[in-house]
């Protein structure tokens, strides 16, 4: 068995959609990146290709290479999970924690889940999408940006 960790921060700005997970969340800003800024999505990328000793989302899939300019994170993530069971690996499971005092999450933890568990080809019972908040303390705090941590565990097949 392996496990991997992966953690991701994107700051929120004004003029753009907030997505975590592939979903879009209601909220009057969004996470700046070159892709689509999903946090969420970046840190399980971090997560099966670390368990994976792959890499990360950064060396697979650079800020500034033109093909991933405004790119949808949650194809990226399915590239990801390509990699893994290339290299010979099932995924087991996710556990992912968003950090955010702002927007309120618990609406969309669920679709968020079923989205992350459908583009890894994971049944749902093996991930978990829960937020945080951080109660004024620190970047997510000030609502200043949004914070993800993941751990995976791959078997190898
Ligand atoms: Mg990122």
């Amino acid at each position: 068995m392996r496990i991997g960790f992966g953690f991701d921060a994107h700051r929120l700005v004004a003029g753009r959609p907030l997505i975590l997970g592939g979903c879009r969340i209601p909220y009057d800003r969004g996470l700046e990146g070159y892709s689509d800024g999903d946090a969420l999505a970046h840190a399980v990328i971090d997560a099966v290709l670390g368990a994976a000793a792959l890499g990360d989302c950064g060396s697979r899939f650079p800020a500034g290479d033109p093909r991933y300019a405004g790119a949808d994170s949650m194809k990226l993530l399915r590239q990801a999970s390509d990699l893994v069971r290339q290299a010979h690996f099932s995924l087991n499971n996710v556990d992912c924690t968003i950090v955010a005092d702002q927007p309120a999450l618990a609406a969309h933890l669920a679709s968020m889940r079923t989205a992350v568990a459908k583009t890894l080809g994971i049944d749902l019972a093996r991930c978990s999408v829960k937020a945080k908040r951080t109660e004024g303390l620190g970047f997510t705090g000030r609502s200043e940006g949004v914070a993800a941590y993941v751990i995976a565990a791959l078997d190898e097949s």
